[in-house]
This record gives structure tokens, C-alpha cells and sequence, in this order.
């Protein structure tokens, strides 16, 4: 984390998982938890969309953010069962989550579609937080670097160097994501450098010093320190471990430190 130059993120991704009704229990028991919540860090919840309206009301009046999954490119119209920024924004939501490897693996987002929906999300004034990262066979091939530069240079395609302040990247390697294997902190902060350098060869250094690159794949209340010491990663985006008040609550605690 550098915290002169840029915030520091803590963003869980509750992925299809949870009820409404569980919401004001989940925050009910996160908020206490979390001492000096939100002194440095931005406390994000990603839930699902039909969630999204009890999620916002369960955190109103605390400092955490709530945060979508997924939303479509397009503004309005004949897009059956589709959702738009403009329907997010209208019930409180700030951030969403594009191009989650498994919205890529499983629903066949490109990167064309994770630049448009970037876009979008942009122009609606939600923060985007694009997932870039490489499968295990494209790290044995030793194509990290290259696939993930790629993916970060698609998605900021027509991205303005003002919109800039908006976008979170996070680094997930797809092996590391929900399979218990974390990238060594080592490892993680190797590719977040990298990625910033891309940003830096776009947009300059100032841009690059100012945006946030979070870490994601198996972060937990165990590993989330030793990630978070790494001066190129400015957080988490947390899938398994935010489910559990008492486990995102020490990772929430580990970015405050
Ligand atoms: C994620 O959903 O983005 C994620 C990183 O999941 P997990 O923490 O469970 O690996």
C-alpha cells in the first residue's frame, strides 16, 4: 500500500452467494468488528443485483461502499434481463465489478466488452473495478506480463486521463480465485507494479502513482497483511473470505494497519 499517493480499497465480492434478508445481519455484525473502520481504507461490498437495495439500506449512515457485479454496456432498451448503470447509480450503488475472470470464462466477456462496459460505467459515474489476470497454463507459458498489460491497455481503450480517478484495477490471477492458492506477495506485487507501469505509459507518473491496483485469488484474514505490505498493491478484491463478517473484518482491520 502507498498511501500518500492513492486509496487504499477493501472489496469483497459476495458473488452469487447471500439472501436480502441477511443483509442487515451481515452488517450488523461487520461494522463493530472493523475498529478504525475506514481510517485509510475504502470499504467496498459487491453483492448481487436483486441484494443491492437491502445492501445499501443494511450499510446507510457507515462508511462502506456497495458495489455490483456486473452491468451492462448499453443504457437503456431491448436487452432481456440485462442491467444499467443508470438503474445502479438510482439505488445508491458507487462501484462495480467488470470483467471478473468468471464472467470472462463463463459468460464470454472479451476484453472489447469489459472496455465498453468500462466505458460505461465511466460515463454513469460508477467506479469501475476491471479484473485483468492469466490462467495457470498462460503463467507456465510465461505470458503473464504480456497478457496482463494487454488486457489493462483493452479495457482503458478511450478512457480519458481525467476519467482516470474513477478506475480501480485489480490484478486476478484466475488460478489463485477460489482454489485456496494465493500468489506470493512477491509475486502479486511483481504484476501490480507492472500493471501501474502500463498505466504510467499511457496516462504519465502522476496518473500511474494515483491509481489503485488491488490484489484478488484466495485473500484472507490469514494472508491479507503480508499482501497488503507489498508497495504496489492498494488492497483486495475478496470473493470466499467477505462472506464471513469475522474474516473480512481482519482483512478490513489488516488495510487500516
Ligand atoms: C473474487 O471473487 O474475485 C475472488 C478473488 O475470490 P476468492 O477470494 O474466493 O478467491
Amino acid at each position: 500500500m502507498n498511501r500518500d499517493f492513492r486509496q487504499t480499497i477493501i472489496a469483497g465480492n459476495w458473488k452469487m452467494n447471500m439472501l436480502a434478508s441477511g443483509a442487515g445481519a451481515y452488517a450488523g455484525a461487520l461494522l463493530p468488528k472493523a475498529e478504525g473502520f475506514n481510517k485509510w481504507c475504502e470499504t467496498v461490498v459487491c453483492a448481487p443485483f436483486p441484494l443491492l437495495p437491502a445492501v445499501v439500506d443494511a450499510f446507510k449512515g457507515s462508511n462502506v461502499s456497495v458495489g455490483a457485479q456486473n452491468m451492462s454496456e448499453q443504457e437503456s432498451g431491448a436487452f432481456t434481463g440485462e442491467v444499467s448503470s443508470s438503474m445502479l447509480t438510482d439505488i445508491g450503488v458507487k462501484y462495480v465489478i467488470i470483467g471478473h475472470s468468471e464472467r470472462r470464462a463463463l459468460y464470454g466477456e472479451t476484453d472489447d466488452t469489459v472496455n465498453k462496459k468500462t466505458l460505461a460505467a465511466l460515463n454513469a459515474s460508477l467506479k469501475p473495478i476491471v479484473c485483468v489476470g492469466e490462467t495457470l497454463e498462460q503463467r507456465e507459458m510465461g505470458i503473464t506480463f504480456d497478457l496482463v498489460a494487454l488486457q489493462v491497455k483493452a479495457a482503458l481503450y478511450g478512457v480519458t486521463e481525467g476519467m482516470m480517478c474513477n478506475v480501480v484495477i485489480a490484478y486476478e490471477p484466475v488460478w489463485a480465485i477460489g482454489t485456496g492458492k494465493t500468489a506470493t506477495p512477491e509475486d502479486a506485487q511483481d504484476v501490480c507494479k507492472a500493471i501501474r507501469a502500463v498505466i504510467g505509459g499511457i496516462y504519465g507518473d502522476n496518473v500511474a502513482k494515483a491509481t489503485s491496483v488491488l490484489y484478488g485469488g484466495s485473500m484472507n484474514d490469514k494472508n491479507a497483511a503480508d499482501l497488503l505490505a507489498m508497495p504496489d498493491i492498494d488492497g483486495g478484491l475478496i470473493g470466499g473470505a467477505s462472506l464471513k463478517p469475522d474474516s473480512f473484518s481482519v482483512i478490513i482491520n489488516a488495510a487500516n494497519q
